[in-house]
């Protein structure tokens, strides 16, 4: 490649410079064996649906003279045809966050406004699955960045907390401003995580319950595309679970410095 080239003639040139050199082509390697798992991992996650949507096409041309065979075969059809719509459009946002030349908006967020939204996008999930969804804690916190991305990584704490529930749970979203840091952390008491998945379930594709996770509707994407949006935005998240007890996770976002105002009487700071 270009770059094993560009490094043979820096080797030529002295020491000092193969280092860099060499770190560069690490880095494309890096970059290049990610693209590469990114799609095999698509690929093969595709492939259970795809196969699915086959079978029943197949099933339902050979239940031709039984009708409710056929309505009953359609209706499975339907459900994987909805669960492929989702799984692209989740490797999409995955995809569209990996890559390096989207940046989100620099904007001021309202992170009260993120809750709602976020709340209000789950409140027919919650209210089927019998969960109540509480918010709670600090308000008026402002934070810098892309108000649908936020909305979207907090709203997949949201479903999972739902969806990882028993029916008569609570779900608690609560906002605390922490100096210079606002925290969002989504509360749960469901199934909660085994401290061995605990390290994986940011990866994409990892599931600690895959059996439950397919019945869910889950995508195995969720929290890979929450942990990209918030380190987009500078920030991290943090989960604290307990397996049967339930789980925390926890957002955690610079707040929004206002740019100084010319003329205005601010403190200068110790540097
Ligand atoms: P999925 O679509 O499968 O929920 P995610 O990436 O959102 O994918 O989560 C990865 C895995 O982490 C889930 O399959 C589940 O095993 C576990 N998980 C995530 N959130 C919770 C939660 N609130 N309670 C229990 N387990 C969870």
């Amino acid at each position: 490649t270009e770059g094993r080239l560009v490094s043979a003639r820096a080797a030529r040139l002295g020491a000092s410079h193969i280092l860099i050199v060499v770190d560069d082509v690490t880095e494309q390697e890096r970059l290049e064996q990610m693209r590469h798992d990114f799609v095999a991992n698509t690929s093969h996650e595709l492939k259970t649906p795809v196969g699915a949507v086959s079978l029943l096409a197949e099933a339902i041309d050979s239940a031709a003279d039984d009708p409710p065979q056929v309505r009953a075969f359609a209706a499975r059809l339907q459900a994987e045809a909805d669960r492929l719509t989702r799984l692209t459009s989740r490797i999409m946002d995955l995809s569209r966050l990996q890559s390096a030349d989207e940046v989100p908006q620099a904007r001021e967020v309202s992170v009260d406004e993120v809750v709602v939204a976020s709340v209000e996008a789950h409140a027919l999930q919650a209210d089927s699955g019998g969960v109540t969804v509480v918010r709670g804690g600090d308000r008026g916190a402002v934070v810098s960045g892309d108000s649908t991305m936020l909305i979207e990584a907090v709203g997949n704490l949201i479903a999972n907390a739902i969806a990882y529930s028993p029916r008569g749970a609570r779900v608690g979203v609560g906002v605390r401003i922490d100096g210079p840091v606002v925290e969002i952390a989504v509360t749960d008491q469901g199934i909660g995580i085994a401290e061995s998945d605990q390290q994986r379930i940011f990866e994409r594709f990892y599931r600690a319950d895959v059996a439950r996770s397919r019945r869910t509707g889950g995508t195995g994407l969720g929290l890979a595309i929450v942990k990209h949006a918030v380190q987009r935005h500078g920030g991290e998240v943090r989960v604290w679970s307990r397996l049967g007890r339930g789980s925390t996770f926890t957002i955690r976002l610079p707040r929004y410095e206002p740019p100084v105002k010319h003329g205005s009487k601010r403190r200068k700071s110790a540097d």
